[in-house]
C-alpha cells in the first residue's frame, strides 16, 4: 500500500491574490509531493509499516522522531492544511457561524480575539511549524504551535485548524513577511470544513 498525494479541493489558481498559483505550484506540487514520495520509499523498506494507517504512524513514530515521523506528519498536515482552506467569498466577512462560534466566543471572548492570539502563535513560532486550533484532550478549545513537523494529535488532542508557518508557505509571495501571510490565511479559512472537524470531535 501506498500513500497518495491528497487531490487539491479547488483550482490552484483559486486561493488568489492571497496565496499565488505559484506558490501553490511549489508547495502543493513540490514540497508535499516530495514527503508523500519520502515516505512511500521509507514505507517500502519497511515491513512493519506496510498497513499502516497515516495517523497511526504519526501517533506511534512522535516519541522517536526521525525521517518516518517527519514525512508522515508533513504528508498528514499539509492535507489537513488544504482542506482548511477554500476560495475566497466576497460576500460575507469570513468567520465561523453555528456551535463552532459559539464555542470559540466562549473560550476566547470573541472571535477577534480568537484571530489574535492564533495570529500572534503563527508570529512567534521560531524557525519552521504550523499553528493550531484544537479540541483538547479535555474536550476545550485551545490555540498552540508545533515545531517542524509534530502534531497536536501525537498529545491526545484533536486538531480543527492549521496554518503552516513554515518559511516555503510564503515566501514567493510575502518574502520576509510572516504578518502580511497570517493576514491573507484568514481570507481563505474553510470555516465549513473546521467546523465539521469541531462536530465530529
Ligand atoms: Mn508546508
Amino acid at each position: 500500500m501506498s500513500f497518495e498525494l491528497l487531490k487539491l479541493p479547488y483550482a490552484k489558481h483559486t486561493l488568489e491574490p492571497f496565496i499565488s498559483e505559484k506558490t501553490i505550484e511549489y508547495h502543493y506540487g513540490k514540497h508535499h509531493r516530495a514527503y508523500v514520495n519520502n515516505l512511500n520509499n521509507l514505507v517500502a523498506k519497511d515491513d512493519s509499516l506496510k498497513e499502516k494507517k497515516l495517523t497511526d504512524i504519526i501517533r506511534q513514530y512522535a516519541e522517536v522522531g526521525g525521517a518516518i515521523f517527519n514525512n508522515a506528519a508533513q504528508v498528514w498536515n499539509h492535507s489537513f492544511y488544504w482542506e482548511c482552506l477554500t476560495p475566497p467569498s466576497n460576500e460575507d466577512a469570513n468567520e465561523p457561524s453555528g456551535k463552532l462560534a459559539d464555542a470559540i466566543i466562549e473560550i476566547f471572548g470573541s472571535f477577534e480575539a480568537f484571530k489574535d492570539q492564533f495570529s500572534q502563535k503563527a508570529m512567534s513560532t521560531f524557525g519552521s511549524g504550523w499553528v493550531w486550533l484544537i479540541k483538547n484532550k479535555n474536550g476545550k478549545l485551545e490555540v498552540l504551535s508545533t515545531s517542524n513537523a509534530a502534531n497536536p494529535m501525537s498529545a491526545g488532542h484533536t486538531p480543527l485548524l492549521t496554518c503552516d508557518v513554515w518559511e516555503h508557505a510564503y515566501y514567493l509571495d510575502t518574502k520576509n513577511d510572516r504578518s502580511k501571510y497570517i493576514s491573507n490565511f484568514w481570507s481563505l479559512v474553510n470555516w465549513a470544513f473546521v467546523a465539521h472537524q469541531f462536530e465530529m470531535a
